[in-house]
């Protein structure tokens, strides 16, 4: 008789403070600019770390062997992101050396969507490559004091916690600034050249952020310190050099979709972003902030619905309504640094209600009532020609809310909406659907910026020349006033004829 093996969760052995010095935190998920910063965040509190390589075509191939077949494409692609970084750590270092000196470290959450299972793909593939004893961790991406990890080697506390979220403000900062120029940009490959610098810049900033010892002096240290301000304006006169020219007629691409399609930039989302720039669009990438913002109100709509009936949860609403303020407001700090030119973040509460009557905002999961109310204001508002979403296969919250867009299309029959789905082996089909919406972008935007230059009275070359007498209008920090027209140039022409 065999003796019965129960199924035993992972649980991974305890990371000790002893073994600080010489082990290397993984970390990734994010585009290089974002984990930069978060890298300088997590030396500046005293740990190695090391961003996993960007997600490749090859992950994917890989995640499929090693987890569920049901999982959806970024459970897949990350999965087989660490597996493969693993792999080949393995093979130069040695397992044992792989399990003992470095460990994983990600976000987890509860809810109806994959996002709080990755852990058990990624174990499902230690497993498969045969390193059940490397050790991954989670935290609470919701919280932001959360005591140590098993073992006591790390701590989620509020100087760690806060340089992350500081990371990630900062790192979308600086990609608005990379989106809203490089498609302008008059020399090819400044605005690459320039991100570089600027994100060293920022790196040391966060590597060199002053200690602070007690909670409530490292929340306002972070509030009101002028530290990070400082070096984003430094950023900010590196990047004003780069010379732009914002007559060229380019439709504007709002990007949308599930977290993590939305946010990465390469193989895994067909590096599409990177795409519609040479197709001749200005892409609008999504920000992680915003998602930090959703999951604010999302804990406050919580707390709102309790308030009636318990008293606790009135006080706690009105703790997190402040918190709400006090987050935009930060955010709008750091953009001030760059003179404004990164975009504000939407109203939370004019999502839900320009999607409230196609998606309830208590559905929670995946972007929940953002991926409508997000289409709906970009369009709206005049902010974009055209929305492109990305939705992961195998993703129920995203079906969900593709069902809703249907309504939405109905409704709103000159919304131009490109919804792709990905599954990262169907590329040229992807791009090809993308592209015959992409079409009638590009000729709204040149309509638009003729209409402009007859009501302007004004033709192109006049234009040129009035632009060619005005220094602003080259400089890449300069924000074009937005007058009731969605492309750039067409903005610029009513700026000039005043
Ligand atoms: S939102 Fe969809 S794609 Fe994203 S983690 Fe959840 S299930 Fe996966």
């Amino acid at each position: 008789m065999t003796a019965i093996q129960h199924y035993a969760a992972y649980r991974p052995r305890p990371f000790v403070p002893a073994e600080r010095a010489d082990t290397t935190i993984l970390f990734g998920g994010l585009t290089w600019k974002h984990e930069r910063l978060i890298q300088g965040a997590f030396e500046n509190c005293g740990y190695r770390a090391e961003m996993l390589p960007n997600i490749s075509r090859e992950d994917l191939d890989l995640g499929k062997e090693l987890t569920d077949v049901g999982a959806c494409c970024p459970t897949t692609f990350t999965t087989g992101n660490l597996a493969r970084f693993l792999k080949q750590r393995a093979k130069t270092e040695g397992k044992e050396a792989v399990s003992n000196k470095y460990i994983f470290l990600t976000a987890g959450a509860c809810g109806p969507c994959r996002f709080g299972q990755y852990h058990e793909s990624y174990t499902m593939a230690l497993d498969g490559i045969g390193l059940r004893d490397f050790r991954l961790f989670l935290f609470d991406q919701t919280q932001l004091d959360q005591g140590s990890l098993p073992g006591g080697g790390m701590e989620i506390n509020l100087p760690f916690s806060l340089g992350l979220v500081y990371g990630l403000l900062c790192g979308d900062i600086l990609t608005d600034l990379e989106y809203k120029t490089r498609p302008y940009e008059v020399e090819p490959g400044a605005t690459d050249r320039m991100l570089v610098k600027a994100v060293e810049r920022m790196y040391e900033a966060f590597r060199h952020r002053p200690k602070r010892g007690q909670k409530w002096t490292t929340v306002a240290w972070h509030l009101l310190s002028d530290h990070f301000t400082s070096a984003l304006r430094d950023v900010k006169k590196m990047w004003e050099t780069i010379e732009v020219d914002r007559l060229r007629v380019k439709p504007i691409v709002k990007i949308t979709g599930e977290f993590w399609l939305q946010t990465h930039e390469g193989d895994g989302n067909y590096g599409i972003k990177r795409w519609l720039e040479q197709e001749g669009a200005e892409v609008v990438p999504p920000p992680v902030a915003v998602w930090m913002d959703y999951l604010i109100y999302l804990g406050l709509g919580k707390l709102e619905d309790r308030a009636a009936i318990d008293p606790k949860a009135r006080k706690k609403a009105r703790m997190m309504r402040l918190v709400a303020r006090v987050y935009r407001w930060s955010y709008d700090r750091l953009r001030k640094a760059v003179d404004g030119v990164a975009r504000p973040l939407p109203d939370q509460l004019e999502l839900r209600r320009l999607a409230a009557p196609y998606y309830n905002f208590r559905i929670d999961g995946g972007e929940g009532y953002m991926l409508v109310g997000k289409a709906l204001s970009a369009h709206l508002h005049k902010h974009a020609h055209m929305i492109c979403e990305l939705s992961p296969y195998s993703c129920m919250p995203n079906t969900m809310s593709i069902g809703a867009m249907a309504g939405v299309a109905g409704k709103h029959p000159d919304l131009l909406y490109a919804p792709i789905e990905v599954k990262g082996d169907a590329e040229v089909h992807a791009l090809s659907r993308c592209q015959m919406v992409l079409t009638e972008a590009k000729r709204r935007a040149q309509k638009e910026f003729e209409e402009t230059l007859e009501k302007a009275g004004i033709t192109m070359e006049e234009a040129k020349r009035r632009a060619a007498a005005r220094p602003e209008m080259r400089r890449s920090t300069w924000n074009v006033p937005h007058r009731d027209r969605v492309g750039v140039a067409a903005n610029a022409v009513l700026h000039l004829a005043r």
